[in-house]
């Protein structure tokens, strides 16, 4: 069996793994493989809703999300032009005590640079028609906000960094991966990768692979679920993203008279590899009851397709980035809560910065230092799945 001596291998070609790629390319590093069992885009990122907004938690998911932002624009300007639309994001509560929760967010993320306005139920009416807000007690907008299409992020970044000199190993069988005399060997179909660092972005196949070379990290897979449907009545083609925050439902527009609608996380750790592919009854039964009450122009809309799929939770919600501790050229790239579309260009970026600069990256590693998976001791349990789509600030309930 041919045996090839490599800098980096990373395990997965989701938007995380392919944008690592292309950014492990730009800094000259390598030679590196891009690996996946599948194809590029094959888990989450093929089925992500694609939105990507700057209502986040802190200023430096604000900066990673607004780097990630501004690489789609620019990398889709040059391939694939209709993967990115500029449509801004809506969010709202009925609930009292939410809505001032929302108040708060916005100065909070005023004060991080995003731009962002409370608006009226009046434009609520105007961008959405087919909604009803007379109950509505609260809502922030952030007009910059965007909606992309993932797998076409994930194509266009394998592609560039293909051409870039990466080479891209899919749909091999995945044997073992394993330290040996210093180094750490992926064994895929007939070939054996041996390699200074492997970075896992294997989503949520993460758990399991980091738990087989004896580094778990506290990650839980969960399942959630998306539908695109077809409205019977004419509307705006272009409308803002919308997100209930009271029901947990949120819809974008899909283009060609169709929208996509999903709800929020399963609070159950699933196994990615037994979890069914299809939209079920529960979730299809809660956009019905949601449609009823909050889109009433939308009840009728015939459903054209509904999916699941599995992502990744960890204790405080953040992803995990960075150096394994305590094992050498070990590197996690997991952990995105929902939210790795949104994040995954801008993390990259950074991480790829911290591998260029190998030993003595002690500086760069303050480029990922809220995401280190250090943070959390050797041995810390995972914890059941908990909503990503929040905002925090000091002890604000939980939305
Ligand atoms: C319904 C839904 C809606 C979503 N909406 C949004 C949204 O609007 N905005 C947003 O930002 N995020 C959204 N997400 C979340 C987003 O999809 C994920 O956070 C993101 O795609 C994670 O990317 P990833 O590259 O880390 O993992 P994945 O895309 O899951 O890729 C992991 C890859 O690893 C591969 N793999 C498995 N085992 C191995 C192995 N042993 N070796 C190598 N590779 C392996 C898999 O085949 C897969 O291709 C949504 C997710 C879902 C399911």
């Amino acid at each position: 069996m041919a045996v090839e001596r490599l800098e980096v291998v990373i395990l997965g070609a989701g938007i995380a793994g392919c944008a690592l790629a292309y950014h492990l390319a730009r800094r000259s590093v390598g030679p590196t493989v891009l690996y996946d069992p599948r194809t590029p885009a094959a888990g989450a990122t093929g089925r992500a809703a694609g939105v990507v907004t700057e209502q986040l938690w802190n200023e430096w998911d604000v900066a990673v999300t607004r780097a990630a932002r501004a690489e789609y624009a620019e990398l889709v300007a040059r391939h694939e032009p209709s993967a990115f639309t500029v449509n801004g994001f809506v969010r709202w509560t009925a609930d009292p005590s939410a809505a001032r929760v929302l108040s708060d967010a916005t100065e909070r993320l005023r004060g991080w640079g995003v731009e962002v306005r409370r608006v009226e139920r009046s434009e609520l009416e105007g961008w959405v028609p087919w909604g009803r807000f007379n109950d509505v007690a609260g809502a922030i907008f952030t007009p910059s906000d965007a909606v992309v299409t993932p797998s076409t992020l994930a194509e266009i970044y394998t592609d560039e960094a293909r051409a870039a000199g990466v080479e891209v190993e899919i749909g091999s069988p995945f044997h073992g991966l394993k330290r040996s005399d210093g180094a750490w060997a992926l064994e895929a179909g007939s070939r054996t990768f041996r390699a200074h660092q492997v970075v896992v972005a294997a989503g949520a196949w993460s758990k399991r692979l980091l738990a087989s070379v004896g580094h778990p990290l506290p990650l839980a897979p969960y399942r959630t679920q998306a539908a695109t449907l077809r409205p019977a009545g004419a509307g705006p083609e272009v409308f803002p993203s919308v997100h209930d925050i009271d029901l947990d439902v949120y819809v974008r527009p899909e283009g060609n008279g169709r929208i996509l609608a999903g709800d929020g996380t399963e609070l159950v750790e699933v196994d990615p590899d037994r979890t069914p592919s299809g939209g079920d009854e529960r979730f299809l039964g809660h956009l019905a009851e949601t449609f009823a009450s909050r889109f009433p122009g939308w009840a009728d809309a015939e459903l054209v397709r509904a999916w699941s799929g599995v992502c990744t939770s960890t204790p405080d919600r953040r992803p995990l980035v960075g150096p394994v501790p305590g094992a050498e050229g070990l590197v996690a790239l997991v952990g995105f809560n929902g939210f790795g579309v949104m994040r995954a260009g801008g993390v990259a970026q950074r991480l790829a910065t911290v591998l260029a600069a190998g030993e003595g990256s002690g500086r760069e590693l303050q480029l990922i230092a809220p995401v280190l998976p250090g943070r959390f001791p050797p041995g810390t349990p995972a914890v059941a799945p908990r909503p990503g789509f929040t905002l925090e600030g000091g002890d604000a309930p939980r939305f």
